[in-house]
């Protein structure tokens, strides 16, 4: 007879997991179904983790070189670049097998192989090598996340012509990488390689990077990154890229709108323009799941699909492909299912750009509180007057926040700075109250912290900070 189970959540990335682990601590049976050897999916195997191992040790190697020497530390650090992927390699284990043990204290039965739906209540898991077995499940939730999106003239191998997985494992640091967008993947691991020694091209179809940002911050992030050795060619595609005998990369780059070519020679390039939805080999038309328009899976505000009992969420439905929001995603689908009623706010999903400095931010930038005609007020203060940014050489950066004019209401703020996503918090929160500026400056901060700069910009959007 079959494996029952109440729920069975296909994907074991940060949506699928937290589903299975909350529905457990709910009291439900689960099951979870991966088809790759460790669980944690993109984020903890090839996305968020390593990535930002690799940008802590480079950024690292990079205050080593340039920024000790003001601190009265003279050293000449030497890349061992094998000791930084073996650290990069061992955080992600060190993260799935932190998985598997929760899988196992949660008491969630793990079956390795790719889950598909022959119909609602049943999933059928097909390993490698052997035979599949049918699991039959009250509830599914799928939890395929997202793959890279291609260019369909640019052919990627992983080796030269990389995603996001191959730069995540160069063995050697590449003379020359041009990045194919000026997304947050571009910029984060453009960063890496560049800090190492590359000489970075990035090359973004749109006249400004980071689309999404608010653009003063989009603006102020590309001179820094410019003043940290990255080119930047906007308004330009890449329509092919050849290789030579010598094993030379050249890049046709062309005027987004058409026009003269120009050729850019690299020993790599990474593609970095955009990801999507992954539903291969689920068979959902057999199950009758319907996609939208951009092939993700159709939901409903439960996060239910058209048909009962099969449930979809993370990067695989729409919204912001964020390891947190499929988390949050995770957590209130598996309490929808046992009955609760929570909630999950889309209007304050935190973002957060991992270079240096971090870029962090949330809620309404002032582009859309433009295009919405609001009437918004700005308090924006910088770390060049903040004692601990002084102290720490990381004066980079602002913190802006955008209150309502009439009620105050904090209506989104954006951050620049050295652990720029670590700061963001205190305001997610408040905003999460609805709180106003006034609340925030009239917080007393420690003193001194990078945090004070929040205090000052809230007590500017206000009648004014003390220390500027
Ligand atoms: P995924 O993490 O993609 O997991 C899906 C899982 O489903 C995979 O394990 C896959 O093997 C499995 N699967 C798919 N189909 C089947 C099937 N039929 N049967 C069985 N198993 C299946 N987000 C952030 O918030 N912060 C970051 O710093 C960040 N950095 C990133 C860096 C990089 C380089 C990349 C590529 C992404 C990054 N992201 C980051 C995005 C983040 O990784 C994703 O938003 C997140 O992983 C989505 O989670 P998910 O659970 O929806 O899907
Ligand atoms: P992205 O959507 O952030 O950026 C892609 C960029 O490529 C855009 O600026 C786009 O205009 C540009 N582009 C598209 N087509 C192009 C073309 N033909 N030529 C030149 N430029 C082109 O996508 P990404 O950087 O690949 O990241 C994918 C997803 O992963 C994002 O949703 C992101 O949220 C997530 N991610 C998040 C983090 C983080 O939270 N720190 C880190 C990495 C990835």
């Amino acid at each position: 007879m079959a494996d029952s189970f109440d729920l069975t959540v296909i994907g074991s990335g940060p949506g699928g997991y937290v589903a299975a682990i909350r529905a457990a601590q709910l009291g439900m049976k689960v099951a979870v179904v991966e088809k790759w050897p460790t669980f944690g999916g993109t984020c903890l195997n090839i996305g968020c983790i390593p990535s930002k191992a690799l940008l802590h040790a480079s950024e690292m190697f990079d205050e080593a070189g340039h920024q000790f020497k003001q601190l009265g530390i003279e050293v000449s650090p030497v890349l061992n670049l094998r000791q930084m992927l073996a650290h990069k390699d061992s955080v992600v284990n060190s993260n799935v097998t932190g998985i598997e043990f929760l899988f196992k204290k949660n008491k969630i039965t793990a079956f390795r192989g790719t889950g598909s739906i022959p119909a609602a209540g049943r999933v059928l898991v097909t390993p490698e090598s052997g035979h599949g077995q049918t699991i039959e499940s009250r509830n599914i939730i799928v939890a395929t996340g997202s793959v890279p999106t291609s260019l369909p003239s640019i052919a990627v191998d992983e080796v030269n012509v990389v995603s996001s997985t191959g730069a995540l494992a160069f063995k050697e640091v590449p003379k020359r990488l041009l990045v194919i967008g000026g997304g947050i993947i571009g910029l984060e691991l453009g960063s890496v390689w560049s800090r190492l020694g590359a000489k970075v091209t990035v090359v973004e179809f749109l006249d400004r990077i980071l689309p999404g940002l608010d653009s003063e911050a989009g603006r102020q992030m590309q001179r820094t990154l410019q003043k940290q050795g990255i080119e930047f060619r906007l308004s330009s595609k890449v329509t092919g890229v050849e290789q030579r005998p010598d094993g030379t990369l050249t890049a046709r780059v062309e005027p987004a709108q058409g026009g003269e070519a120009l050729l850019i020679d690299a020993d790599k390039v990474l593609v970095a323009v955009g990801r999507k939805p992954f539903t291969e080999g689920l068979g959902l038309e057999i199950a009758g799941v319907a996609l939208d328009e951009r092939g993700r899976i159709r939901i409903d505000h439960e996060f239910k699909t058209n048909v009962p009992g099969i449930f979809a969420i993370g990067d695989v439905v729409a919204g912001p492909m964020l390891a947190h929001k499929a988390m949050d995603e995770g957590h209130a689908v598996a309490e929808i299912i046992a009955g609760q009623k929570p909630h999950v706010n889309y209007a304050l999903v935190p973002s957060v750009m991992y270079t240096s400095p971090e870029v962090a931010w949330i809620g309404k930038s002032e582009d859309e509180l433009k295009a919405e005609g609001k009437e918004y007020k700005v308090g924006k203060f910088p770390f060049t007057a903040n004692g601990r940014a002084k102290a720490m050489l990381a004066t980079a950066g602002y913190v802006k926040i955008l209150a309502d004019v009439t009620t105050d209401r904090v209506l989104g703020a954006q951050i620049i700075a050295k652990n720029a996503g670590e700061l963001l918090h205190e305001i997610a929160v408040l905003m999460e109250f609805s709180g106003a500026a006034e609340d925030l400056g009239r917080t007393m901060h420690a003193h001194p912290t990078m945090s004070e700069a929040i205090k000052e910009a809230a007590l500017m959007a206000g009648d004014g900070a003390i220390h500027i």
